[in-house]
């Protein structure tokens, strides 16, 4: 809190999400000299947590819940924050400038950062467990362990993840996909393969090209009509941007709120996190990213464009994603990728370097088992849009 608010700047700035995006837009609100007030506001009951232990440490038991708030409450305190959990917001009023809250009162902004992250989508029938808060995966926990069936519906990374994790603890896991080879579309079908051949090495009973219709007393329904039978079912075929409170507020909104590439989506409303789709300019296409370093970094972006430094946000996206013994680590953008090369490595051995040509470029690189200076120089290509020809040059 050392230089004063500039001139323009907002003075009373409100976030709504209190999780990894906003914590982190709130962070760089006080680092960037912001002295006005910050109302934090996050329909969970507790300060800040990180999500991505959920499906690892926690779900696995390797930590306890205490290890997973963000901040301490010291650091916490020397934000100065309006803190506001366990309260919802259900609206916006873009012209007076106010979010409305579940219990009808009204929170005043000059400054709006819309950081409310996503939910996992459900499934016809009865509920099921997802995965998606601290409460999620206590439950899911509880219902693993030797002699007890899990059936987890979707193999992308969380899926993928939970059944790992179920399966060294000793449950019996069904891991069911539509697809003919899980996560095909985002990682390319060779390294799908290497990935699902991970989880039937370890006793998964990994069905792919099976459709679940509905969760039943006792399983899921297929859309052939015949019954799985589990003791648990996880729901995890992708989530939704908590956006439906804004609708009605004139902000504009389509599989997230839609922003610019400085994370502008109106006059002192920015968007960061899952919750946002926004234009990056280094791959000159819109997209809305679900990663844990992506919610930090743009909430950092938006709480300094709201702050008037106006400069587009253009990442490399990161990812990783822990299953058994495999560390995955991905940077740039895989999805719609047109060519895979592995640069060092073996697929069969699952330790490899590959990268990624989308058109003529270089757009993206995954590791799998290999040290992370591996992977830091192909980064710092696909920050500098290198060409693909030269990139093969490279490789060779
Ligand atoms: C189990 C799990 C494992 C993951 N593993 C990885 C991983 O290995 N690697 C990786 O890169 N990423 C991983 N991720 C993704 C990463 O955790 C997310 O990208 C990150 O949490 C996004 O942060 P966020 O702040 O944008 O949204 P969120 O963390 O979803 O936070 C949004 C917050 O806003 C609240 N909210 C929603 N609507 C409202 C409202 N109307 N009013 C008030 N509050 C509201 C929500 O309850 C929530 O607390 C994982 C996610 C999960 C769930």
């Amino acid at each position: 809190m050392s230089a004063p608010t500039t001139a323009g700047a907002p003075d009373r700035v409100v976030i709504v999400g209190a999780s990894a995006a906003g914590l982190a837009a709130a962070e760089t609100l006080r680092r960037e000299g912001h002295t006005g007030t910050i109302t934090l506001i996050g329909d969970e009951p507790t300060a800040p947590y990180d999500r991505p232990p959920l499906s690892k440490e926690i779900l696995s038991g390797a930590w306890s819940p205490d290890r997973l708030p963000l901040r301490t409450q010291t650091d916490l305190d020397a934000l100065g924050l309006d803190a506001r959990y366990g309260s919802e917001a259900i609206g916006v009023d873009a012209a007076d400038r106010t979010v409305l809250l579940s219990d009808g009162s009204l929170v005043p902004y000059d400054g709006l950062i819309v950081a409310t992250g996503v939910r996992p989508r459900q499934l016809p029938g009865i509920p099921a467990h997802t995965l998606r808060t601290l409460d999620d995966a206590l439950a899911l926990k509880n219902r693993l362990g030797p002699g007890r069936t899990l059936a987890v519906v979707g193999a992308g990374f969380l899926g993928a993840e939970a059944a790992a994790v179920a399966a060294s603890l000793g449950t019996r896991v069904i891991l069911l996909e539509p697809a003919p080879v899980p996560l095909a579309h985002a990682v390319g079908e060779d390294i799908g393969r290497i990935l699902a051949q991970a989880h039937i090495d370890r006793g998964v009973d990994l069905r792919t090209a099976t459709t679940v219709s509905e969760v039943v007393t006792g399983g899921i329904r297929l859309d052939d009509g015949s019954l799985v039978e589990a003791d648990a079912v996880l729901v995890a075929i992708g989530s939704r941007p908590n956006t439906e409170w804004l609708i009605g507020s004139g902000l504009p909104v389509s599989d997230g709120l839609n922003c610019d590439m400085y994370c502008s989506a109106a006059s002192g409303v920015y968007g960061a996190g899952d919750a946002a789709r926004w234009h990056n300019p280094l791959f000159d296409t819109s997209m809305r990213i679900e990663h844990r370093t992506n919610a930090a970094e743009q909430g950092m972006a938006a709480a300094r464009n709201l702050l008037g430094a106006r400069r587009p946000f253009a990442p490399v996206p990161y990812f990783w994603s822990d299953q058994y013994d495999m560390k995955i680590r991905a940077y740039g953008y895989l999805r719609g990728h047109d060519e895979v090369h592995i640069t060092e490595g073996s697929l069969e051995e699952r330790k490899f370097t590959a990268i990624y040509r989308t058109g003529d470029h270089l757009t993206g690189v995954l590791s799998i088992g290999m040290p992370p200076k591996s992977i830091r120089p192909w980064q710092q290509a696909i920050a500098a849009r290198t060409p693909w020809t030269l990139t093969r040059e490279a490789a060779a």
